[in-house]
């Protein structure tokens, strides 16, 4: 293909946040290794991983603690074709979509991508769930720096002191 056809971001690398979570099938294994495999998806480099951190289930209490952890990647993939490779990797780990907030072998969220806001059927960005979810947040601040604005919401610490519910602990 001409590179002159492609879209600017295909040619300049953009800075996205992955949110990675699992409470099924040894989750700190399934954390680890989907981590590393962020960086083998086409066009993409694995800049900085966060800690691993535990949380209580969110919505249906009877299952697992869930495992999670934030990185920190810059892609050449579109927001969309991001989505779809990370939803193939869910898929290899095994993922079974039973219910809202249930158990899961492996959830891959785009956090951020750049400064990009959209809305359509598949996706949204800046993740909508994101400012409710201190098992994001507090990984996200290993990997991100302090003056990191997410759009339209502020900092991610400010986000993290009116975030309500459990705290999540790192391992
Ligand atoms: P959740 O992560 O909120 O528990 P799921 O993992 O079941 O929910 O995701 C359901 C759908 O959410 C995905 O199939 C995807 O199309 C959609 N989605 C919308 N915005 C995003 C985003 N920023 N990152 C990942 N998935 C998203
Ligand atoms: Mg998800």
């Amino acid at each position: 293909m001409n590179p002159a056809s492609l879209p600017a971001r295909h040619l300049t690398p953009v800075t996205a946040y992955i949110g990675v979570g699992s409470n099924l099938a040894d989750p700190v294994h399934q954390v680890t290794s989907a981590l590393d495999s962020l960086g083998s998806f086409p066009g993409t480099r694995l800049i900085a991983r966060s800690h691993l951190y535990r949380s209580p289930p969110f919505g249906h209490p009877d299952q697992p603690d869930f495992i999670n952890a934030v990185a920190h990647i810059e892609t050449a993939l579109d927001p969309e074709t991001l989505l779809s490779e990370l939803l193939r990797l869910e898929q290899a780990h095994g993922r079974v979509r039973l219910f809202a907030n249930g158990p899961r072998t492996l959830d891959l969220d785009i956090l951020m991508y750049g400064t990009e806001c959209l809305q359509n059927a598949h996706l949204t960005l800046p993740h909508p769930r994101l400012a409710q979810r201190s098992f994001v947040l507090l990984p996200w601040l290993d990997v991100a720096p302090e003056t990191l604005v997410i759009p339209g919401q502020g900092t991610i610490a400010r986000l993290l002191s009116n975030c309500p519910g459990p705290m999540a602990l790192p391992l």
